[in-house]
């Protein structure tokens, strides 16, 4: 059984489809990749799953049940956690009161010692543990997209959601990322989906990709089956599909 089944959803904005009848599944413990263009409708899906935005029909499961009845404030006690692609902090608290944020969906009293400690802990893992008592606003956008990640991972995901991880990151910063983001599911013991335009990084690190294109599913299968489809070569080329 897949961690996260996702089953015919569509959702529209106005007469926008920005997701039309997507089915996809993540397997426990693996890194998969969703790629497509832009507007292909990744972020909406990410939003959809985390229950931000309700889908006009079809069905989320994760870990064999139902999604669709979990409010988004609970999302995280069911065990899925994200990372937004333009960074989603409060600006003027600490970074690690933004972290200990991502503790409170879990555990109670979220400030005790034993708490603010695994969250030391974490800024560390993450590498920004001389910034724990720095306010967010001002630091680099690389430094918030660890604290980010810290955030997600104080809550003790099972699914981790990272949305462009590697935005704003130099070339050797992106080689770094895919071994970290790897180290990082087996430290956790995570499942990963990795929305990421940063072509190198997902082949090099997903067993699974999922390509989307104006909201519909275009393609799936490992690295290797996708960056050889001539659908996902068309979307990506920008060129007309060919006839039938
Ligand atoms: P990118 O790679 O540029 O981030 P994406 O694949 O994440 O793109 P989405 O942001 O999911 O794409 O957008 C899919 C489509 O849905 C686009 O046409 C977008 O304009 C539309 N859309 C997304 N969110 C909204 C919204 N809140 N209101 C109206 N339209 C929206």
């Amino acid at each position: 059984m897949a961690l996260l089944s996702v089953r015919n959803v569509t959702r529209r904005f106005g007469g926008i489809v920005a997701i039309d009848d997507v089915s996809l599944d993540v397997e426990k413990g693996q890194i998969v990749g969703l790629i497509g263009p832009n507007g292909a409708g990744k972020t909406t899906l990410f939003n959809v799953i985390t229950r931000l935005y309700k889908p006009d029909a079809g069905e989320l499961e994760f870990a064999g049940k139902s999604l669709l009845h979990t409010p988004p404030h609970r999302i995280v006690r069911r065990g899925i956690a994200r990372t937004f692609q333009n960074v989603e902090l409060f600006r003027t608290m600490t970074v690690l009161d933004n972290v200990l944020v991502g503790a409170h969906t879990r555990t109670k009293p979220f400030r005790s010692g034993a708490v603010r400690a695994r969250a030391h802990e974490v800024l560390d893992y993450v590498g920004i543990a001389d910034f724990a008592n720095r306010p967010a606003a001002g630091l680099s956008f690389g430094t918030l997209k660890r604290v980010e990640l810290a955030r997600a991972l104080v809550a003790e995901p099972q699914l981790l959601l990272l949305d462009e991880p590697a935005g704003g990151l130099n070339h050797a910063e992106v080689s770094e990322l895919g071994t970290f983001i790897r180290k990082l599911r087996d430290d956790f013991d995570l499942t990963v989906l990795l929305v990421e335009h940063h072509m190198g990084l997902v082949m090099g690190i997903a067993e699974r990709i999922h390509v989307l294109d104006f909201g519909r599913k275009i393609a799936e299968g490992s690295p290797d089956e996708v960056q050889r489809n001539t659908a996902v070569i068309e979307a990506y080329l920008g060129a007309e599909p060919a006839a039938a």
